[in-house]
């Protein structure tokens, strides 16, 4: 099986160059222009187009039982709409609180990927408690190529983690080189503030956001820096949402080792605004950390161009409105927490970031496809064009327009939170190592190729 794309300009964080790309089996083996097409090979006529590394999506939840709900998604619908929108790769958490431990943790989402998942795709491993039987399975899993850890400041008592086991697993962390990512808001001050806001009569989903505002978000941030820094480890803030939080990072830069900033596409694109929306329909848009304001999307877009936020992904971590948003109808403490993104993220980010003067091409390339691939060991493997990385690529029309609807979206859920947000550019063709998935914007891939990376 070989495969050529020809005539595109390849896109990589470096630069770029028109190129033909050349893939034997599922590995690229050679970039230069005018390569000769042997007879047996498939090609793919890039010419006017772009031609990127396969996005990976560093935060996603395709499987996600939580205590009251689960998030309307699998494997299966996650992964086919990640590719639609031009992502290749995806990693999850293992664990969501109810496991008893982490051997039953990874278990089960390794079955629920398993034959599904139609990307490649990584775990991090979730942990709220630390002890010496949790430390023996989590010594397993790292000899096995476990890369990085996910904790909970926030939540309590599903999945916050107490301090002394925060200490200690990121005392274990510092020693074995992995990267412990986190959910940065306070965990007291939360239920406090909903509850005044309750007692207060202000029940809607408008008043989600006030009831864990920046400063809550800044504060989890330099707690957990604060105890990473005393631990040696290296830090991952995932989905910031607010230039409160931003600043704080910036404290702490030359305090540890290795420093990640994640952010998320609704936090780029959306604001609190659409919480506020009447009757109810804001609680489409709760999410934690909440929507912020218009001044804080441009202060992230100022840190993705600047190299301050690394990563870019989308908390993908859809629900219906009807019948799973609408549980928390009359206390907005009850809506489940989470929206879509997967399919829009790339589109939305080339639109507002790349057309919109934001960020360069190949900084996008960077945040989105690099970054996330280098720090949680994926590179030269997976997030760049060159011989010896996965043949994971996308063929990206940057002239091709649409308008985000749920009419069209491949998800099955109600609604989509970018309803009529106009986009330009599109993945016309995308491969999972070497084949073709998505062929003019068509799903066309085996379910279920997905391989878990280690
Ligand atoms: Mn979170
Ligand atoms: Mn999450």
């Amino acid at each position: 099986m070989s495969l050529l794309i020809r005539g595109g300009e390849v896109v990589t964080g470096r630069g770029r160059q028109r190129a033909d790309v050349w893939c034997a089996g599922e590995t690229i083996t050679q970039v230069a222009p005018d390569l000769p097409a042997p007879p047996d090979a498939t090609v793919v006529d890039a010419t006017g187009k772009l031609v990127l590394p396969g996005f990976i999506d560093p935060h996603v939840h395709a499987y996600l039982p939580l205590t009251t709900v689960t998030a309307k998604s699998n494997f299966a619908n996650c992964t086919r709409a990640a590719l639609l929108g031009g992502t290749t790769c995806l990693m999850d958490f293992a664990g969501a609180g109810r496991e008893k431990d982490f051997d039953e943790a990874w278990a089960a989402w390794s079955a629920q990927a398993d034959g599904q998942a139609s990307c490649d795709y990584a775990f991090h491993l979730m942990v709220r408690r630390f002890d010496s039987e949790l430390q023996r399975q989590l010594e397993r899993l790292v000899a096995r190529g476990l890369k990085s850890l996910k904790i909970y400041l926030a939540y309590k008592p599903a999945l916050a983690i107490p301090d002394e086991d925060l200490l200690r697993i990121l005392q274990f962390a510092a020693a074995n080189g992995l990267v412990v990512m986190a959910h940065c808001e306070n965990a007291e001050l939360i239920p406090f503030l909903q509850q005044q806001l309750l007692a207060a009569g202000k029940t809607g989903p408008e008043w989600h956001e006030p009831s864990r505002p920046p400063m809550v978000e800044a504060e989890g941030v330099c707690k957990f820096l604060t105890f990473a820094a005393a631990a040696g480890a290296k830090a991952y803030v995932v989905h910031l949402s607010c230039a409160e939080a931003l600043s704080m990072t910036d404290r702490f830069r030359d305090k540890l080792a290795q420093l990640n900033i994640e952010t998320m596409i609704q936090y780029l694109t959306l604001d609190q605004s659409y919480a506020a929306r009447p009757d109810f329909e804001g609680a489409k848009w709760v999410l934690s950390p909440p929507l912020r304001t218009k001044a804080d999307q441009e202060a992230l877009w100022q840190g993705l161009a600047d190299g301050r936020i690394d990563t870019l992904g989308t908390d993908h971590c859809p629900f219906d409105f009807h019948d799973q948003k609408t549980m928390g109808r009359g206390d907005f403490t009850k809506i489940p927490n989470g929206i879509a993104g997967v399919e829009e993220r790339m589109a939305l980010a080339y639109t507002a970031g790349v057309v919109g003067g934001r960020i360069t091409l190949e900084r996008l390339v960077q945040v989105a496809a690099e970054n996330p691939a280098k720090i949680f060991g994926l590179w030269g493997r997976k997030g760049g064009i060159a011989p010896g990385f996965d043949a994971d690529l996308v063929v990206w029309d940057p002239a091709a327009r649409r308008t985000i609807s749920v009419q069209t979206q491949s998800l099955d859920t109600d609604y989509n939170p970018y309803e009529g947000f106009a986009v330009q550019g599109a993945p016309e063709v995308v491969t999972v190592r070497g084949a073709i998935m998505v062929r003019n914007g068509r799903f066309c891939g085996p379910t279920g190729k997905g391989r878990l990376l280690m």
